[in-house]
């Protein structure tokens, strides 16, 4: 569906500021960042500071801590199987690293434990590659370029995204390995963009010092995946599982992580996989939709990861902040929620308002780029209404052809270029209307720069995890941990199992535990997790489907 006559109309407004906007660009004279006081009181408009959107843990080993409720929800609740039917004496799987979750993150540290020489089995909900990494766009940060950057100030970058509260072990973890890490990815052959005498690219992003944001056009997560998925289907020693979710990890008498119970989709059976290490990289949360929030996240999304290692007994950190994307489509509705990559902000695109107003500077940190665009649908009224009844603000891609030639949208863009020509939008020409978009989980389980846990055998990398980033992730910084940590905790685990990891008897008698501490804390509301898909049923649909009992859209 193309722009109708209304919006077109309005388009009006953004046209006649273009060319003065450009130039003002040209000349170095931007919209001011905001000062430090200033971005405290815009986050004021940001979802997280809704006090109302988040409620206390009454059970587990973070007790006492404040998360969103949808999050809570699925933390304060029962375990999908019945420990007393499950059969742990005779596992359907044996393995030496089991890794919960084929994404980046899994998929590298599958690489890299499998060159240490263990046996690799990785199971994962959908496909493998079914999973956020695919769908990133934007970029991947490194400190590359030695003549003007360096991790020291990727370091300061990281640390400034995350309001200072990151865990500063992490953040050296991740900058420091940062151009190791490109570096393996592209003798993997990962393609990314360059000069045509063989420099990469690379540009801006939210809260950068330096041009240090590398890219594959605009689909960078897609031609990383593309790549490491290869290698892990190439090489002998890695099996794949595909349509089998972990609901549940096995720990031994000993209290270490000995595999997981698993949900096989396609025949309903529940699988026991036993293990001497278990990698957990099992990715976000968005599909969640926390405070009713459009999402960018895959459909797998349901923070399962987080569930079940919390019910095994690991803390968990910084989930009380989320990341909301500033620039999510609003408009066409098909396309709702779907992420417009920072990138175009950071090739010029100015943030403009119903009346043709540039409002902030378009490379502010995420969290204070979406507060500034909720304040000024919300509190402004300066938002553009869509046919539905929604409020954007258009994003304004046409300068990126005014400031870098014509041709630069297809060219650096093909992948949004070709969705919007679906709907008969050309946003080389035109702009976007956007809206912030739930897009990633900041937090997660807790884990050290080693990738190791507090329960032995268990290993964590990936948007399950939390603490590098602090409260907010800058653009470019995820793309990067997921293949840093993942390759870290393949490692560690590897080694883990080959220093001999400690076997014993499997159990699940955490779970009974969890399950009596909810009762006795009154957080039993009949609710049962992880969630595995999310559910759109329309509600009229599901009053007349006679399932007993639903999880998600799973019985
Ligand atoms: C649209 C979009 C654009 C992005 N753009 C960028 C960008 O430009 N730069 C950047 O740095 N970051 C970007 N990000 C963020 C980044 O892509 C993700 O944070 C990162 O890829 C997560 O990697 P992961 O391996 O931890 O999780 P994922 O890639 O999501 O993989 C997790 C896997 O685990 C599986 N899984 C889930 N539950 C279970 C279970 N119970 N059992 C087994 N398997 C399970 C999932 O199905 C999935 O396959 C973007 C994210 C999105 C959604």
């Amino acid at each position: 569906m193309p722009y109708p006559p209304q919006l077109e109309e309005l388009i009006k407004a953004v046209e006649k500021t273009r060319v003065e906007r450009v130039e003002r660009k040209k000349a170095g004279k931007e919209v001011p960042f905001l000062s430090l006081d200033e971005r405290k009181v815009m986050l004021n408009h940001h979802p997280d500071f809704k006090e109302e959107g988040r409620r206390e843990l009454k059970v587990g080993p973070s007790k006492g801590y404040k998360i969103a409720h949808e999050m809570a929800d699925l933390i304060e609740a029962k375990s999908r199987v019945d420990p007393d039917s499950i059969d742990l004496s005779n596992p359907d799987i044996d393995t030496d690293v089991l890794i919960l979750g084929a994404g980046g993150a899994g998929t590298s540290a599958a690489l890299l434990a499998q060159e240490a020489g263990a046996k690799v089995t990785m199971v994962t909900k959908l496909r493998h590659g079914d999973a956020n990494t695919m769908m990133a766009e934007g970029g991947i940060q490194s400190a590359t370029k030695g003549e003007k950057d360096s991790p020291y100030y990727h370091y300061l970058d990281v640390m400034g995204g995350g309001h200072f509260t990151n865990v500063p072990e992490l953040v050296e973890a991740l900058v420091t390995h940062a151009p190791s890490a490109l570096h393996w990815m592209e003798n993997l052959g990962v393609n990314f963009s360059k000069f045509p005498d063989g420099r990469m690219k690379s540009i801006h992003g939210g809260g950068t010092s330096r041009k240090r944001m590398h890219y594959a056009a605009d689909i960078t997560g897609a031609e990383i995946m593309r790549v490491l998925r290869d290698e892990a289907r190439n090489r002998k020693g890695i099996d794949i599982v595909e349509f089998s979710p972990a609901v549940e990890l096995i720990l031994n008498e000993h209290g270490h992580c000995a595999g997981a119970v698993l949900y096989n989709m396609e025949t309903e059976e529940y699988v026991v996989a036993k293990a001497k290490a278990v990698v957990m990289s099992t990715g976000g949360s968005g599909r969640l939709h926390i405070q009713g929030f459009m999402t960018t996240n895959h459909y797998g999304a349901t923070a399962d990861g987080i569930v079940i290692a919390y019910r095994a007994g690991l803390q968990i950190s910084f989930l009380h902040t989320v990341q909301y994307h500033p620039t999510g489509i609003v408009f066409p509705e098909q396309a709702e929620g779907i992420l417009i990559t920072e990138k175009f902000r950071g090739s010029g695109a100015n943030l403009v308002n119903i009346d043709g107003e540039q409002f902030v500077n378009e490379r502010e940190p995420r969290d204070v780029e979406a507060a500034a665009i909720v304040q000024e649908c919300t509190v402004r009224s300066k938002g553009v209404p869509t046919p539905t009844g929604k409020a954007g603000i258009w994003l304004d891609s046409p300068m990126i052809e005014m400031l870098a030639g014509e041709g630069t949208v297809k060219r650096e863009f093909p992948g949004k270029f070709i969705l919007y020509k679906r709907f008969g939008i050309d946003i080389s020409k035109q702009p976007m209307l956007i809206y912030p978009t739930l897009h990633y989980q900041n937090g997660g389980i807790n884990f050290d720069p080693e990738g190791v846990t507090t329960i032995p055998g268990l290993f964590a990398a990936g948007e399950v995890a939390g603490g590098i980033h602090g409260e907010n992730r800058l653009m470019g910084n995820s793309l990067l941990d997921i293949v840093v940590f993942g390759r870290i905790a393949g490692k560690s685990a590897a080694d883990y199992v080959a220093n001999g990891a400690k076997a014993g008897a499997l159990t699940l008698e955490h779970v009974r535990k969890y399950n009596q501490e909810m009762a006795d804390s009154g957080a039993d509301q009949g609710r049962v997790s992880p969630m595995l898909l999310p559910d759109y049923t329309n509600p009229k649909v599901r009053e007349r489907q006679l399932t007993s009992q639903y999880v998600g859209t799973i019985r």
